[in-house]
């Protein structure tokens, strides 16, 4: 009998090699740390791309996981087993309705919305994040989190039997709350707004020797973003889009998305081309869009007022990177108001068939208001991230939406009740067409 032959591309090397700083020329080991020393500046992972390119292919790739996994030769991981909760490999749907409605001919949505395993794209990075906080030895995770990153953190540390306490600002949507608590972890609601959440951190992450996800974490969780880049390209048939339009909180995602293009492209996944990024902010918490309007090139901190809670970040960490990201694709970032938010939660669950929270309804009132601005060529391959669900924000639609129709279990009730609804419908068609 012949033995199987052990390919080395079978085999799985981590290609990581260190942290640099993203200013200057600083390196540093692959530890629990997330600041350079020298400037301040954020760390970032960095890789063996020679490595990547012998370990990967399309076919290999699309032969791995149905989730981000497929991906982890581009990921900060060393273990043969990351925790794999079916995190990624989210629809990417061709819009037809939405489209239409706007104008456009060519556009998709990336549907976090449903992501695995608590429906946001943060289960991406928190996935990524807890396998190196196993890897690295601690037993206790935490993160400081405007509501999606705590559900998340809470979920994924009790699937991988970590101890769990999480910070939250004290004002958060129930179903965020409720959906954190479910998992069992410890949870402290701040009276304070996520700044000040973020912050306290800081402080206890020095003192108690805890993995904090999106804090001495960050190099690596962050990283997770990647995938949305990654599958963007492997969905659309191992291209690049034309243009991405999504929301910034700490401004890292979005940077993120532009990292996993690059590197797909470096190891010859893809073919180079200009891809446009434009950001949506809410007006209620815009620093990054208002230093975008008026040309400076850094971020002015700002107190967030907004519906939209899980993107309200006063002093976003990457900012300034995010802002440099738009400008030099020739991107643009917008916000809009609560009111367009609604309007924009509502807009994609007519048209289609998608529920999002605030998050999404900014990002969709955005993409509207670039299009009517004419900053969206109509014939452009543009891909709208979806980044959370609508089930988790429901006090943000309440009163916005009709009431159902009480009627008595009889045939009569139920035909009065319709001629009513078709009523109000030919009023509202009216209202539409004056
Ligand atoms: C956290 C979050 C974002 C933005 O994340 P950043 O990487 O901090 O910019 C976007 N959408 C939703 C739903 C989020 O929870």
């Amino acid at each position: 009998m012949t033995q199987a032959i052990d390919r080395p591309s079978a085999k799985f090397k981590p290609t990581f090699t260190k942290l640099v700083s993203k200013e200057g020329s600083a390196e540093y080991p692959l530890k629990a740390i997330h600041i350079c020393e020298e400037t301040f500046a954020p760390l970032e992972v960095a890789y063996d791309y020679d490595a990547i390119r012998e370990q990967v292919s399309r076919e290999s790739i699309a032969k791995g996981p149905n989730s981000i996994w497929r991906y982890k030769a581009f990921l900060p991981v060393e273990s043969e087993n990351p925790i794999d909760v079916g995190t990624g490999m989210t629809p990417l749907v061709k819009s037809n309705r939405l489209a239409r409605r706007l104008g456009l001919k060519n556009l998709y949505i990336k549907n976090d919305a449903v992501n695995m395993p608590t429906l946001s794209f943060k289960d991406r990075v928190v996935s990524v994040a807890l396998t190196r906080a196993r890897e690295l030895g601690f037993t206790t995770v935490s993160c400081a989190s405007t509501g999606n990153l705590a559900n998340s953190t809470a979920a994924i540390a009790a699937h991988a039997g970590l101890d769990c306490c999480v910070f939250i600002p004290s004002d958060l949507e129930a179903g965020k709350v409720l959906g954190t608590l479910i998992y069992n972890p410890t949870v402290m609601a701040v009276k304070g707004n996520y700044d000040q959440v973020n912050r306290l951190c800081c402080e206890v992450g020095n003192t108690y020797g805890w993995g904090f996800v999106n804090i001495n974490l960050r190099p690596y969780y962050s990283e997770g973003s990647k995938t949305l880049g990654f599958e963007v390209a492997e969905q659309l048939g191992w291209k690049l889009p034309d243009h991405i339009v999504a929301p910034l909180a700490s401004g890292s995602l979005f940077t993120k998305i532009h990292k996993g293009f690059q590197e797909f492209v470096k190891v010859g996944l893809v073919d180079d081309k200009p891809v446009r990024f434009s950001g949506a902010q809410a007006e209620g918490c815009s620093p990054i869009a208002q230093a975008f309007k008026e040309g400076r090139d850094f971020v002015i901190p700002v107190k967030p007022n907004t519906i939209a809670k899980s993107i309200a970040i006063g002093n976003p960490a990457d900012g300034m990177y995010a802002l440099d990201l738009a400008r030099k694709t020739n991107g643009n970032i917008e916000s809009v108001n609560d009111a367009e938010i609604i309007e924009g939660m509502k807009l994609l669950a007519e048209t289609e068939g998608i529920f999002t929270e605030t998050a999404g309804g900014t990002t969709i009132a955005v993409l509207k208001k670039l299009v009517e601005a004419g900053k969206i060529d109509p014939e452009e391959t543009t891909v709208v991230y979806i980044t959370g669900n609508g089930l988790k924000t429901q006090e943000a639609v309440q009163g916005y939406i009709s009431e159902p129709f009480l009627i008595e279990p009889k045939l009569d009730s139920f035909e009065r009740a319709l001629d009513r609804s078709r009523t109000l419908e030919r009023l509202e068609w009216q209202q539409v067409s004056v």
